[in-house]
């Protein structure tokens, strides 16, 4: 028997193991849940140990016990385990003093395996249990990065796999799906209109799709950010936790992730405020969270930030009672905000993160200067994608030099043209004097 089933988040029924994602019951979502009594026995008889989980290779199926992964399963891709690490520079920046130099984190899924973003964690998930379920297609509604995972994890694990995107996505990420060998079924119209096709063409065909059918299962994988991050500061949770938003999900289980280690022991139990982070231009849990209210109120996305476009998210009333129940709290930042803060992590801490990345710290920002989160306090940020998914949004950031001759002179006449002369003044006269020397 399985240590872990399905149980409907509302009115308790179990399900045992099967892909459905909604009770017929009471039509809430469904999530799994563990036998932690079995988990804890292993901890407690040492299976399941600090020193034990930190021996194993450094990819995310280090915590296995911690998934609901089907007997025999044996993982083919290494996953995860992607850096964290200070950001003195961008704390400075963020908080205006010197004070969270030591105390900012970056997680950076901008590297995840195979393609650099934190889907490919949930994928891995929700691919093992499709292969158990018998699947032969698996498939996905996706705003970009979901759909890079599930055509890489497909083609690693010989399914087919078909993908559903909003027609107009940004072209990196529908060429990252194509080189896999995905059907790739561009739609007109925005994600929830997407999503909305996939679980009618879920009812007619026996595909597993990833974030509809599967979606129980595929969720869990989120909690391995939320793993690693405990194990890499030490075995203990930060005060803070700020986290990019698009369903809502990856928010509620890093929450999960962070109660599970405490239930079993390995990290001292501890309050840790989540922060949301969203576009305002797709805003539907942060305006909740500001407004005070429970319920997602569906907006119609308009952001650059593509993958956090989801107007209706399906887990938005559970980040809202993550975040409210941790004391936390939920911002947005426009599109010209989510620029400067992709330029400002580049040029602070040399990460390169995608428009996802930019609502992450554009928002720390705000949540620095409004003292809702304290220099003093470990702060950690989800950096959840890669920058070179979205080139596109920084088109006319920068312009292209002119040129030169493959001569030191040159250089050398570019160079003094280039330096900054209002910063260096000495170099004024010179510059000028050369200037009309070569006139
Ligand atoms: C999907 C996605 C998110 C948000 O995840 P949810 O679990 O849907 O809230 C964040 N960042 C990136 C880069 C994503 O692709
Ligand atoms: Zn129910």
């Amino acid at each position: 028997m399985s240590y872990y089933e399905l149980r409907c988040r509302e009115c308790g029924r179990s399900w045992g193991n099967q892909p459905r994602s909604i009770c017929d019951e009471c039509f809430s979502p469904l999530e799994i849940v563990y036998d932690y009594d079995t988990l804890r026995a292993q901890a407690n008889g040492n299976a399941l140990t600090r020193e034990r989980i930190s021996q194993r290779p450094p990819n995310m199926w280090r915590y296995a016990d911690l998934l609901p992964l089907p007997q025999g399963f044996q993982p083919r891709l290494p996953v995860g385990f992607t850096p964290l690490f200070q950001a003195p520079h961008l704390a400075e920046r963020l908080n205006g003093t010197t004070a969270a130099r030591a105390n900012l984190y970056i997680k950076n899924d901008a590297v995840c395996l195979p393609t650099l973003s934190f889907k490919d964690r949930v994928v891995a998930v929700a691919l093992a249990n499709a292969r158990a379920f018998g699947f032969e297609t698996v498939s996905c509604s996706s705003t970009g990065n979901l759909a890079n995972a599930v055509a890489a994890h497909a083609a690693r694990e010989g399914l087919k796999a078909w993908i559903f995107i909003p027609a107009d996505l940004e072209p990196a990420k529908i060429l990252g799906t194509n080189v896999f060998g995905a059907k790739v079924v561009r739609i007109s119209g925005n994600y929830d209109q997407v999503n909305r096709l996939c679980s009618q063409i879920a009812d007619e065909h026996r595909w597993g799709f990833v974030n509809v059918n599967l979606r129980p299962y595929y969720a869990e994988g989120s909690k391995t950010v939320g793993f690693e991050i405990a194990e890499q500061l030490g075995w203990r949770l930060p005060d803070n936790l700020v986290c990019p938003m698009a369903g809502g999900s990856l928010i509620t289980k890093i929450k999960k992730a962070f109660d599970e280690l405490t239930k079993l022991g390995l990290v001292e139990a501890k309050e840790v405020k989540f922060f949301g982070a969203q576009a305002t231009g797709c805003s539907p849990i942060s305006t909740a969270v500001k407004t005070g209210s429970c319920e997602i109120e569906p907006q119609k996305p308009n952001t650059i930030a593509r993958s956090l476009a989801i107007g209706n998210p399906a887990d938005g009333h559970y980040a809202i009672k993550t975040i409210k129940g941790s004391g936390g709290w939920s911002e947005d930042v426009s599109d010209p905000e989510v620029i400067d803060s992709i330029r400002l992590l580049a040029e602070t801490e040399g990460i390169f993160t995608e428009t996802a990345g930019g609502v992450t710290v554009g928002c720390a920002a705000k949540l620095y200067r409004q003292d809702r989160i304290l220099p003093e306090e470990t702060t950690v940020l989800c950096v959840t994608g890669n920058g070179l998914k979205t080139t596109d949004v920084l088109a006319g950031v920068y312009r292209t030099e002119r040129p030169i001759a493959p001569k030191l002179a040159e250089f050398e006449s570019y160079l003094r043209q280039s330096l900054d002369v209002a910063e260096v003044p000495g170099i004024v006269a010179a510059a000028e004097e050369a200037e009309q020397v070569g006139a």
